[in-house]
C-alpha cells in the first residue's frame, strides 16, 4: 500500500465545508461514503504512468495509476476527482503580463495569506477563458474602450468568439495594467476546480490502486501553445512518485447488471473504453456467466488500439464474446462504432430480446447521439417496428437501468 495515509488539509482550501462534505457523501449512497471529498482530498501517488498510443499518433492517451489508502473503495461505473495544478510556465506568463513578480502576498477563497505564484498554480483557474471573467475584468478598467465592446448582452456572441482559444494570459496581454491589486484576481477568475476521470480499473484485481485512461489536451491557438490543465499536468508533471491529491465519486447511474448472467453490451470509443475495462476485469474476477461484447473505436488500429494485449487476451480467455473495434482512419471511407452496431444490428437486437444491458461511455458531443440512432435503427429493425416503436423500447430499457451513458 502507497501513499500517506492523511487527507490534505495544509490550509482552509481544503478544509471541509459540512454541507459539501454530506452533499457528497449522500451521493456515494449507504454503505459507500467516501472519507476523502473535493474539498479534503487523498494525498495520492502516482504509482504507474505510461503512454497507451504509439508513436505517431494524433492522440496522447495515457495509463495513470493512483494509489488508494487501504479502505478506499470503489465500484466499475465510479469516476475518480483529480485535483490539477496550472503549470509553472502558465503561471510565469500570467504573471509576466499581469506584471507582477509572484511574491505578492493575498488572501484565498478561505482568507488564508498566500503568494500570488500560489494562487495562480494552485487556486485561481487561469486556463480557458470565460465571458465571466471578462465582465467583472473588463469593471476594473470601466473606460476602456476595447475592453466595452466585449461585455454586455449585446456583445454575448463577440465575447464568445473573443474566448475560443484563449486562456487569462491574453486578456492580461491584450489589456495590460488593468489589475491593480493582485486580489482583484480572485474577482475575476474562477476557481480551480477538480477534473472527473472514469475508473478503468476493477478493485477485486487491483486492491491498492485506481487506473485511470487520460487524454492529454494539447493545441496551439493564437500563437501560444496550450494544453488542458488537469490531462497536461498528468501528462507531463505526473511521473511515477509524484503526489497528486484525489477523491473517489460514486457513480450509481452506471453500474454492472446485478445479475451476473445478464449480457452487457458496451459501446467505448476513445477514453470511452474506460469504465469498460473496469467492467470487463470485475465480470472476469467474478466469473460472471454473462456474455460481453465491447464496441471500440479510434483512429489507426496500429498506434490508438487502447488496451489491445488486455482486450484481446480477454477475447481468447472467453470473457469477451464479441469484440468490434472501428478505426476511423484506416481506410478510404471513415468507420465509427456506431456502423459497426448498424453492420451488427440483428445479433445487438437479439442480445436485447435476452436482457441484455447498453452501455455508452465517451465523447458527449457528437458519438452518444450517433450511437442511439444506431440503436434505435438496430431495434425497429429487429422488431419489425416503428422508430416510434424503437423509442418506447429504449425507454422502457431506461426505465429497467439496461440502458445507461456516461459521457462528456
Ligand atoms: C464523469 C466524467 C468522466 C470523464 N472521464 C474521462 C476519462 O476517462 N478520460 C479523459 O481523458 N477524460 C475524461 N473526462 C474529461 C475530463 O474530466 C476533463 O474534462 C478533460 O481531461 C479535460 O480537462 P483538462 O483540465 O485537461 O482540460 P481543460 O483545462 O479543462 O481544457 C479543456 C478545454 O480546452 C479547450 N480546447 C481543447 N482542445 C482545443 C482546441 N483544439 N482548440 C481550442 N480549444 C480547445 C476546450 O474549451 C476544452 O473545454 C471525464 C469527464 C467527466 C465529467
Amino acid at each position: 500500500m502507497t501513499g500517506s495515509g492523511n487527507a490534505i488539509c495544509r490550509d482552509a482550501f481544503y478544509h471541509r465545508e459540512m454541507s459539501e462534505v454530506l452533499e457528497q457523501e449522500a451521493k456515494t449512497g449507504a454503505g459507500h461514503a467516501q472519507k476523502y471529498t473535493r474539498n479534503s482530498p487523498y494525498a495520492s501517488n502516482v504509482n504507474v504512468n505510461y503512454l497507451l498510443t504509439a508513436e505517431g499518433s494524433e492522440k496522447e492517451t495515457r495509463h495513470v495509476e493512483l494509489a488508494l489508502e487501504e479502505g478506499m473503495t470503489y465500484t466499475p461505473g465510479d469516476a475518480v476527482g483529480i485535483i490539477p495544478e496550472n503549470r509553472a510556465e502558465a503561471v510565469d506568463d500570467a504573471l509576466k503580463a499581469l506584471g507582477y513578480k509572484g511574491d505578492e502576498r493575498v488572501l484565498d477563497h478561505y482568507k488564508v495569506e498566500i503568494s500570488l505564484e500560489e494562487a495562480l498554480r494552485t487556486r485561481l483557474g487561469i486556463g480557458k477563458l470565460s465571458r465571466g471573467s471578462i465582465g467583472q475584468y473588463a469593471k476594473l478598467a470601466p473606460n476602456l474602450d476595447g475592453l466595452k465592446v466585449l461585455i454586455g448582452p449585446d456583445n454575448r456572441a463577440r465575447a464568445e468568439e473573443y474566448c475560443w482559444g484563449r486562456e487569462f494570459v491574453d486578456l492580461a496581454t491584450d489589456f495590460p495594467g488593468v489589475v491593480t491589486d493582485p486580489q482583484q484576481l480572485f474577482n475575476v477568475l474562477q476557481r480551480l476546480t477538480p477534473r472527473m476521470y472514469s475508473i478503468s480499473s476493477s478493485q477485486k484485481v487491483h486492491p491498492d490502486s485506481v487506473h485511470t485512461t487520460v487524454r492529454v489536451i494539447r493545441y496551439e491557438t493564437h500563437g501560444r501553445d496550450r494544453q488542458g490543465v488537469a490531462s497536461g499536468h498528468l501528462g507531463d508533471r505526473a511521473g511515477e512518485g509524484t503526489a497528486m491529491p484525489i477523491f473517489l465519486h460514486s457513480n450509481n447511474n452506471f453500474r454492472l447488471p446485478e445479475e451476473a448472467s445478464a449480457p452487457v453490451i458496451m459501446v467505448g470509443p476513445g477514453t470511452g473504453i474506460a469504465p469498460f475495462r473496469a467492467f470487463l476485469e470485475e465480470r472476469q474476477a467474478d466469473g460472471a456467466p454473462g456474455e460481453n461484447w465491447l464496441f471500440f473505436g479510434e483512429q489507426r488500429e496500429k498506434m490508438d488500439f487502447l488496451y489491445k494485449d488486455q482486450l484481446q487476451g480477454m477475447v481468447k480467455a472467453g470473457v469477451l464474446t464479441h469484440l468490434h473495434t472501428a478505426f476511423s482512419r484506416d481506410q478510404h471511407n471513415k468507420v465509427y462504432v456506431q456502423d459497426r452496431i448498424q453492420e451488427n444490428a440483428k445479433e445487438v437486437f437479439e442480445w436485447l430480446e435476452r436482457g441484455a444491458y447498453f452501455y455508452v461511455c465517451g465523447d458527449a458531443t457528437r458519438m452518444a447521439k450517433d450511437v442511439e440512432t444506431a440503436l434505435l435503427d438496430a431495434i425497429a429493425k429487429g422488431s419489425n417496428g416503428t422508430l416510434e416503436h424503437a423509442a418506447e423500447y429504449l425507454a422502457t430499457m431506461k426505465k429497467q437501468k439496461r440502458y445507461q451513458r456516461d459521457v462528456y
